[in-house]
């Protein structure tokens, strides 16, 4: 190998990622301690990039949680193919700005072939738009921003040049059940994430379509709906094709935040729970969760592909387009970027379609697993476990508080360092959610990860 450098640092990585397994999912450590380690002054001279990295590599070591490997349950955090991985690599080391065809070819090749997989895999019009970007709350403000666009425009207001001042009033409905990043993105775009009209939804978190369809039918205000392909507690999927039919009644803008759950569709055993999910508007998702690539990556998919033109309008004469191809700024909020349909590329390549479907598979499996056992050590499952979540429960001894307890016992797990899992809160009760999105979780994984919460459970159940 003529690099040294690299060829140490893949040495590195190869080592870190080989004993993934052995590590303990995100131990607490001391923030300073870790500062100080890693070595907070910028020195005058320079130092030899081998010694950075292997510098770098030793100190940060205690600080990197192993939420890669197969038994970190929190959030939604899936892992990196190693397909994925090596395709990142090479990412950084062509160093391509994906924001202009004429600054790479290529990464427009890759974004145009995998913007054509995830659509036909996610059953989504071929026609619609496809904008690579950092993550799923990004794909939503997109989705969104195209929303407040189109709706606009066709009332003769263009949002992007005119602004909000003055502009005809929009309604936001959401669900009940609408995740955080949804308000967030509301917030940033000016349509007030308190403007919500949240729509109540069912048991397991499903927005109630003829809920939907009264407050639609309450004004003729043009509106905007968010609506979601996997809660992120239960993994429950609003009833989509209803849903699609009323607002399409109303000539309201139907957007689907589906960070996880719209990859159910690559499987045939799932694909019911996304019924009519092609009917929307706009749909936003992530590649760095289920389909397993590393940070940062998700997809903003838009049918109007003007309308996500329009929210993106770039001004300035020293930018050199192309005619007859799309530059990809015109479908994120970026400018410069990474190549990120490169990874996802990889990824998608090296699973085929079959390898796909047996991973999506088998994380519902394993969360059916996880669910199983935890039932038979007398936790109370809360949901229908008809994907990767799993959302459950654990009843104070009498005398204790529910809150305080469900912390205690999440404590305990989080310090006992086997598995790593959140808690949450459903219907104002504190419950405790995992969610199985890594290629690298095997059976054995569950089995060491439900006996470790249930003896944690144990443990703080007689600890008073
Ligand atoms: C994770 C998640 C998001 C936010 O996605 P990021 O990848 O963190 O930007 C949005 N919606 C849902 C349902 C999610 O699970």
């Amino acid at each position: 190998m003529t690099n040294p450098l690299l060829s140490r640092t893949a040495e590195l990585a190869s080592q870190f990622i080989d004993t993934l397994g052995d590590r303990p999912v995100g131990v607490p450590v001391d923030l300073t301690e870790l500062i100080d380690a890693i070595g907070a002054d910028l020195p005058h001279e320079s130092e030899p990039p081998q010694a950075v990295i292997e510098h770098l590599y030793n100190t940060v070591s205690r600080g990197i949680v192993a939420s890669a490997g197969g038994r970190y349950f929190g959030f939604v955090i899936g892992s990196s193919l190693p397909a994925a991985v090596a395709a990142d690599w090479l990412v950084s080391a062509w160093d391509q700005n994906c924001g202009f065809y004429v600054l790479s070819p290529a990464g427009v090749a890759v974004e145009s072939i995998v913007s054509r997989w995830i659509k036909d895999i996610c059953n989504l019009p071929a026609e619609a738009a496809v904008g690579f970007v950092s993550g799923c709350q990004m794909a939503n403000f997109m989705g969104l921003a195209a929303a407040r666009q189109a709706l606009l425009s066709r009332l003769g207001w263009d949002a992007a040049l005119q602004g909000l001042t003055g502009a005809p009033p929009v309604r936001i409905i959401t669900s009940a059940q609408s995740p955080g990043t949804i308000y967030r993105a509301l917030g940033m775009l000016g349509l007030g994430a308190d403007r919500a009209i949240r729509i109540p939804c069912d048991d397991q978190g499903r927005m109630k379509p003829t809920e939907l369809a009264k407050t639609l039918a309450s004004a003729t205000t043009p509106a905007i709906v968010s609506a979601q392909a996997g809660n992120v507690d239960t993994g429950a999927f609003d009833p989509l094709r209803g849903i699609a039919a009323i607002c399409k009644q109303h000539s309201a803008w139907l957007h689907i935040d589906g960070a996880f759950g719209l990859w159910a569709s690559a499987s045939p055993a799932l694909r019911h729970l996304t019924d009519g999910v092609e009917l929307a508007d706009s749909w936003a998702t992530d590649a760095h969760k289920w389909l397993n690539v590393p940070y940062d990556s998700g997809v903003v998919i838009v049918r109007d592909r003007d309308a996500l033109i329009g929210a993106t309008r770039y001004p300035g004469g020293y930018l050199v387009r192309s005619d007859d191809v799309d530059d990809p700024f015109k479908f994120t909020p970026e400018s410069s970027r990474r190549a990120r349909a490169m990874p996802i590329y990889a990824a998608l390549k090296s699973l085929g379609r079959d390898g796909l479907t047996e991973m999506i598979d088998r994380c519902c499996r394993l969360a059916q697993r996880m669910a199983k056992r935890l039932s038979a050590g007398g936790v109370e499952i809360i949901n229908d476990v008809v994907l990767n979540q799993v959302l459950f429960r654990f009843s104070a001894p009498q005398g204790r508080d529910n809150v305080e307890y469900t912390r205690a016992v999440v404590n305990r797990i989080q310090r006992d360092g086997t598995c790593w899992l959140g808690s949450t809160t459903w219907k104002d009760r504190p419950a405790v959610r995992i969610s199985v999105c890594s290629w690298r979780t095997t059976q054995l994984d569950i089995d060491r990860s439900a006996a470790a919460i249930l003896r944690c459970l144990l443990a703080e159940h007689t600890s008073k």
